[in-house]
């Protein structure tokens, strides 16, 4: 199992990478430098306020 997101920054959870919006389909790097949405699992941690700091 590929396993190689590092743990969030901001209560050390476990991250899950969320590929972006299907329906844009990307070819190569995104421009912007994201390429996965890092998402926490502690539904408690900040960084799922709007706003807030990122996982
Ligand atoms: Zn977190």
């Amino acid at each position: 199992m590929y396993f190689d997101n590092r743990p969030c920054d901001v209560c050390g959870s476990e991250v899950r990478l969320k590929a972006h919006d299907s329906s844009t389909p990307l070819r190569g790097p995104d421009p912007d430098g994201t390429v996965d949405e890092r998402v926490c699992t502690n539904p408690d941690c900040a960084s799922h306020e709007d706003g807030g700091p990122q996982a």
